[in-house]
């Protein structure tokens, strides 16, 4: 439906207001209209406008907290709790959702396996719709999809993900025919990375790359407050950057790209060959050992440090990232590995650029892919709505 340009103006207000009370806190209405350059009189329009749709409380002590001494608070705050979307991460064989609120804290969450075989996408769909209608109450504004792969300019379908054998599957239709909210479909990394970059320990860091390190390695910017969509797929394929001469053949088509020397299906089976046995986790069971002095698990740890740094430094020289977290397989691999792996970067990266970047853990760990979702969800159907 076209708006007016009053109405237009109107909506804009609303999201700056609700912008700033996510990213900078409870502040009072004055200093609202300072750091977004309003008039008091919008700001008095805006506000009630927020209080009458429940958005916001001002003044008085915000609920639940203990009784305040002193002058009383002016403050204009978010009610975090006013609505809800739900947060959903497909992964090969697994899908977790979450119930978020506005500054996507998990409220409730879910999980299931699938068949990746002998279950159709429809199918998988149509179970996630089952299990979102279970999480939902009468707050739910959406749902955001975290799936893997690249998803069309709408967010809408996912067009392929590769690591699943799917292809152009519609989220956004079966999941709106089914619970009849707005649903958002997103590549997952970028999610994730837009998950840390609004609400993530990330202290405004940006650019901010995220790594996704599991089936494949995945990557995912944030630059200028907003998620990196370059051309016409809009992903950035850190995982097929070529790290190694001569090396395996990838699935992609060519040889020695990174995911086939740093994801962790390769980290799998050089673990059973150093370690023996079947590992859970093989980057944190290589690096356990390589702490009690195995030379095998060491020897891969070193050839896994060079080759992600070296895609990383590469990352690092072309978009000049202020923080570069890594996720998945790293959730659970020790401090030192990953200072390590950053002094690797910083030793290949361009001399001005090194200095600027950091290298640590996601600090959502493994609820970054349903916060992803969520982030999504939250971005498209609330905060830039
Ligand atoms: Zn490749």
């Amino acid at each position: 439906m076209k708006q007016s340009p009053v109405q237009d103006v109107r909506r804009l207000h609303r999201r700056l207001v609700l912008r700033s009370l996510r990213d900078h806190g409870p502040q009072p209405r004055a200093d609202l209209a300072r750091r977004l350059g309003l008039s008091p009189t919008t700001m008095t329009k805006v506000v009630a406008q927020l209080l009458g749709e429940g958005l916001v409380t001002e003044g008085g002590v915000e609920s639940g907290a203990a009784v305040r001494v002193g002058r009383p608070s002016t403050d204009v705050r978010l009610r975090a709790d006013a609505r809800h979307v739900i947060g959903v991460q497909v992964g090969a064989g697994t899908v977790r959702l979450g119930l978020c609120d506005l500054r996507a804290r998990v409220l409730r969450g879910d999980a299931f396996a699938f068949d990746l075989a002998g279950e159709s996408p429809e199918r998988v769909v149509a179970r996630i719709a089952g299990a979102a209608a279970a999480l939902a109450g009468d707050l739910l504004l959406g749902v955001g999809v975290a799936a893997p792969g690249p998803v069309d300019p709408a967010y809408r379908r996912n067009v392929l993900s590769v690591n699943l054998g799917w292809r152009d599957v519609p989220f956004s239709d079966l999941l709106e025919g089914a619970l009849g909210v707005p649903a958002v479909v997103d590549h997952n990394v970028r999610a994730m990375a837009l998950a840390e970059a609004r609400y993530g320990d990330t202290a405004g860091a940006d650019p901010l790359l995220y790594v996704y390190v599991r089936t494949g390695v995945g990557a995912g910017v944030v630059i200028g407050g907003r998620p990196f969509r370059p051309g016409t797929h809009g992903v950035a394929e850190l995982g097929h950057l070529r790290v190694v001469d001569k090396g395996e053949p990838c699935a992609c088509g060519a040889t020695g790209c990174l995911e086939t020397v740093a994801a962790e299906p390769y980290l799998a089976a050089q673990a059973r060959l150093a370690l023996g046995g079947e590992p859970v986790d093989p980057l944190a069971e290589l690096a356990e050992a390589a702490g009690e002095g195995d030379g095998r698990a060491a020897a891969v740890l070193d050839d896994l440090v060079e080759h992600l740094a070296t895609g990383l430094a590469g990352a690092v020289n072309l978009l000049n990232p202020e923080l570069i977290l890594l996720g998945g397989a790293f959730d659970r691999a020790p401090g030192a590995l990953l200072d390590r792996l950053g002094d690797a970067v910083r030793a290949r990266s361009f001399p001005v650029l090194r200095d600027a970047v950091r290298v640590r853990r996601s600090t959502l760990g493994p609820d970054a892919g349903v916060v992803g979702g969520a982030a999504v969800a939250l971005d498209r159907l609330f905060y830039d709505a």
